[in-house]
């Protein structure tokens, strides 16, 4: 895709004074607005229910990342088809993937393909905290003036994440150990399964882009069946056909499995709601797993 590039700098006085910060998923949106509050203009590509390994960048998209002073994403290909629009804008301005500078000891690497990792790296909250810490960095470098307020902001928000990590752990924990399968549409909770002790099974891999095949859905019936698991999820960016074919799978073998409720795996919930913020979409998601399988 050809990219328009302005080379015109940075100028934030020339607005209302205001940094304009563009990210890509509703995730780091979230962290730029817990440390910088309204002291920056933030705005999201990527709202509810929108597949980031599927997204393509808009005109209007482009025009947003032209005027941005800063840009976030997450990295890891996470957003496979804007790479190369990122690489561009990176020549000109600050264009900063929330996975970097994290070691990548920490990251989950791919089965499928050697040296990539997981990008799904919101699902450990701890390891979510990382990319927090990346963002504040990073609205400090561009904005050094607003450094106390971003300072503050930042422990409290991290304290907060704090609880969080611990209060998913406490209540995984209330499932009990032979329902503890977390089996949804694809692969995006395996940081959330080592994190907090649970398997989890995608029907498809870390990526939405290849459909799963007949062998796949087998299989996981199989495994379904098998282990009598009460129930899967399907997942708000992502198409409940495949997940719908297991559970027909199952009933066909005498299981009868539920579809225990539907996840925000890659998007958050509305902005302006609690499932639309990261700490709310998190206890969202394990109230509605831990609901479905205790
Ligand atoms: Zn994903």
């Amino acid at each position: 895709m050809a990219v328009l590039i302005c080379a015109c700098q940075p100028n934030k006085n020339a607005r209302n004074g205001k940094l304009k910060v563009v990210t890509t998923t509703g995730m780091i949106y979230d962290a730029v607005i817990n440390i910088a509050g309204d002291s920056v203009e933030a705005l999201a590509l990527m709202g509810p229910g929108v597949d980031p390994h599927l997204y393509k960048a808009t005109q209007g998209d482009l025009k947003k990342l032209q005027e941005a002073d800063l840009i976030f994403y997450n990295g890891l290909h996470l957003e496979g088809k804007m790479g190369e629009i990122f690489e561009k804008l990176g020549r000109i301005k600050s264009v900063k993937a929330v996975s970097e500078d994290i070691t990548t000891s920490r990251f989950r690497a791919s089965e499928l393909y050697p040296g990539t990792y997981d990008p799904h790296i919101w699902f450990d909250v701890s390891l979510w905290k990382e990319a927090v810490k990346n963002v504040h960095k990073n609205l400090i470098l561009i904005d050094d003036v607003n450094k106390a307020y971003y300072d503050q902001n930042a422990v409290s928000y991290l304290n907060s994440l704090d609880s969080l990590h611990l209060a998913v752990n406490a209540a995984i924990q209330e499932i009990p150990e032979s329902q503890r399968m977390l089996i949804t549409a694809h692969d995006a909770f395996g940081y959330f399964g080592e994190a907090y002790n649970i398997e989890v099974k995608g029907l498809q891999g870390i990526s939405t882009l290849s459909e799963p095949g007949l062998k796949d859905v087998a299989d996981l019936v199989n495994l379904i069946v098998e282990n009598e698991i009460k129930a899967v999820f399907i997942e708000t960016s992502v198409s409940k056909k495949a997940i719908n074919a297991v559970v027909e799978g199952c009933k066909q073998n005498g299981h009868d499995v539920i579809i225990g409720g539907s996840l925000y795996s890659d998007a958050m919930g509305p902005f302006g709601q609690f499932e639309g913020t990261y700490i709310g979409m998190v206890h969202t998601n394990v109230q509605t797993i831990v609901n479905a399988l205790k």
